[in-house]
Order: C-alpha cells, then sequence, then structure tokens
C-alpha cells in the first residue's frame, strides 16, 4: 500500500463483551487517525462445512489476504458436530505461536511493581491434538505429541523476538526429567537454536520450579519459551501478577508472517452487555498489531495513553476496583492521545 492507502486488517468482535471492546478499538484508531480499514467478521451462527466451524471460510480468507488481525473473545459454543473456533483458527490459519507480554503497569499496584516478561506458548501440538480415547472401560489414552518440526518454529520464534526486542535471556520450560522424550525433544530444539544467538542467554527450568520462582520473584524472567499445556498455564499465572485478565495482551503468529493479536480473555458473559468491560486487554492488542504493521508512531502514542490513563487513576472499569464504563474508560484514554 503506498503511504495514503490505509492498510487492511480483519476484525472479529467476536461474542459477549467482544463488540463492546472492539468498539472501543474502532474509537481510540479513528481519534488517533490511525491508517487502517477494518474488514469485519461475526461468527455465523450456522457451521459453515468448509471450516467445520461456525467460522466462515471468507472469514478466513480475510485474515489470509491481509495477513493481520484482531479478535476479540469467541465463546465455546455448546454441541456436537463443528470445531472449536480458537482450534479452527489455530488450525487453518497455522498460528503457531501465543506471544503474550507481561508488564507491571505503572500506577496500577499489585503484589509486584518490576514483572516485564514475555510467554511464548507453543499453540499447535503437545497435548492440544485432540487425539484421546478409550483403552478399555476405565482407561483413556491421551496423546501428547511433540515433533521437531513445531519445536524447533517455536524456538526459533522465541529467540527471534529476544534479539528484535532488546532481551536478554531465553528459558525454555519443561518437565524433561519425567517426559523424558517429548520435553526431551523440545528442549533439544531450544538449544540447538540458542547455538546461532551466543548473545542472548539460554537456561532451562523446571516446570514447577518456574512457578515457584514467578510467584516468588517474577524479575527473574525474561522471555520464556513453553510446549502448549505448560505455556496456557504460566501465561494466566503471569496475567495474574500484574493485575488480571482484564489487562493482558497478546499476539498469535502464523505461517507465512500472519499476525492475530487477541485479548486473553474470554467472553465474559457475566458482564456482556452491560458497558462494564475493561477494555484495555484489546487496546494492548491492537497495539501489538501496530507494532507488527511498523506502525511505531501511532503504537506508541496508543500504547502511552493507555497508560496514562490507568496511572492517572480517575477512570478505571469495576475489575481494577473503580467504577467507569466502558465507553468512559474509552473516552478518557482518546483524550490523553
Ligand atoms: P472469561 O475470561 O470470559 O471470564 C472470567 C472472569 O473474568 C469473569 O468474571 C469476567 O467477567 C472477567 N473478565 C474477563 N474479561 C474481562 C474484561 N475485559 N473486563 C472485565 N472483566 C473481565 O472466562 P470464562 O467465563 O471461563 O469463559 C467464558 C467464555 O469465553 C467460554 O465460552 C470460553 O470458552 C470462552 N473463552 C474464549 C477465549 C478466547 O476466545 N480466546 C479465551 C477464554 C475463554
Amino acid at each position: 500500500a503506498s503511504p495514503s492507502e490505509p492498510i487492511r486488517a480483519t476484525l472479529f468482535p467476536g461474542d459477549g463483551i467482544g463488540p463492546e471492546i472492539a468498539e472501543s478499538v474502532k474509537h481510540v484508531f479513528n481519534a488517533a487517525q490511525v491508517p487502517i480499514e477494518w474488514e469485519e467478521h461475526f461468527v455465523g451462527d450456522k457451521v459453515d462445512p468448509r471450516t467445520e466451524s461456525f467460522l466462515t471460510w471468507e472469514s478466513l480468507e480475510s485474515v489470509r489476504r491481509n495477513g493481520v488481525g484482531l479478535k476479540g473473545p469467541m465463546a465455546t459454543p455448546i454441541g456436537k458436530g463443528h470445531r472449536s473456533l480458537n482450534l479452527t483458527l489455530r488450525k487453518e490459519l497455522g498460528l503457531y505461536a501465543n506471544v503474550r507480554p507481561c508488564y507491571s503497569l505503572p500506577g496500577y499496584k499489585t503484589r509486584y511493581d518490576d514483572v516485564n516478561l514475555v510467554t511464548i506458548r507453543e499453540n499447535t501440538e503437545g497435548e492440544y491434538s485432540g487425539l484421546e480415547h478409550q483403552v478399555v472401560r476405565g482407561v483413556v489414552e491421551s496423546l501428547k505429541i511433540i515433533t521437531r518440526q513445531a519445536s524447533l518454529r517455536v524456538a526459533e520464534y522465541a529467540f527471534h523476538y529476544a534479539k528484535a526486542n532488546g532481551r536478554q535471556r531465553v528459558s525454555a520450560i519443561h518437565k524433561a526429567n519425567i517426559m523424558r522424550k517429548t520435553d526431551g525433544l523440545f528442549l533439544k530444539c531450544c538449544r540447538e537454536v540458542a547455538e546461532k544467538y551466543p548473545e542472548i542467554t539460554y537456561e532451562e527450568v523446571i516446570i514447577d520450579n518456574c512457578c515457584m520462582m514467578l510467584v516468588k520473584n517474577p524479575s527473574l524472567f525474561d522471555v520464556l519459551v513453553m510446549p502448549n499445556l505448560y505455556g496456557d498455564i504460566i501465561s494466566d499465572l503471569c496475567a495474574g501478577l500484574i493485575g488480571g485478565l482484564g489487562l493482558t495482551p497478546s499476539c498469535n503468529i502464523g505461517e507465512g508472517g500472519i499476525a492475530l493479536a487477541e485479548a486473553v480473555h474470554g467472553s465474559a458473559p457475566d458482564i456482556a452487555g452491560k458497558n462494564l468491560s475493561n477494555p484495555t486487554a484489546l487496546l494492548l492488542s491492537s497495539v501489538m498489531m501496530l507494532r507488527h504493521l511498523k506502525l511505531t508512531d501511532k503504537a506508541d502514542q496508543i500504547h502511552n495513553a493507555i497508560l496514562n490513563t490507568i496511572s492517572e487513576g480517575k477512570y478505571r472499569t469495576v475489575d481494577l476496583g473503580g467504577n467507569s464504563s466502558t465507553t468512559d474508560f474509552t473516552k478518557a484514554v482518546c483524550d490523553h492521545l
């Protein structure tokens, strides 16, 4: 695109509070005059046979074409005959790494004020391969798949990310003392990649010890890379260190350079439609999307406006102990731009 042409990006407002917080992002982008044109796609009300899920084929094509998008939370519909929406997105778009930065927000007091770490979760295999079956009555089996290809790919991404973002250290999180073959292979791949990055310190930490260290002194960590299930758990633990799900952004990295940013939280049905949700997680995710697009000035401008609004403390949503509505908070962020 020429400088005057807007960049097209896909937007999935999603379910529950999704449309409210997506509206907030659109507001802030308008106020900051971000040169993005959204292609909005909603989750369908029937299964699309081409995706075997409620996601339409057109919506996936939109992300493939644009290479970049932002996603609100999607509720997992109950019932058979379709695939989970999030799993469909991961598989169809080859979203192999989930990147979650976690840093203390100045002015919002939690137990720690020096958290500054990034978890990088392998997103495609491990215990999430969906291979479960009953062997005999009373005995079931679930297969954990670890491949050299996926492990090298996520390790490469972690070291690349560390170098590109001026980070010093990558810790591989594992349980290879027990899961010798699977986690053993994951570590072997991490070691291979680490050799190519002598400027970055590499260490291996057993997951139980990692949990203890994280809650005792999170500043010990910088970039953490890990297989799927560990990543699921550790990244939520890290979200808790800085104030909860309303604050933490993430970005999924896919094949061919696709980036699909998303808030970490779910559709929050308990507060949906009440103008109570905190749009910060999705706003910070949209900032990650802008950084991916190298729209650094706009990213910095919006990032600072969010941090300043929170640290000023005048407008805070209910989850952060305030009484502001989603729209009041959004307006305050726009005023800080
Ligand atoms: P949830 O994250 O939706 O809610 C957990 C708690 O956190 C609730 O009390 C909720 O009100 C609160 N919360 C979450 N986001 C908030 C925000 N932005 N502002 C203020 N409060 C917020 O988790 P859940 O209730 O377990 O899941 C609800 C649905 O979301 C389920 O269908 C689940 O499958 C789906 N889900 C989707 C994703 C995703 O799309 N990536 C992730 C997790 C859960």
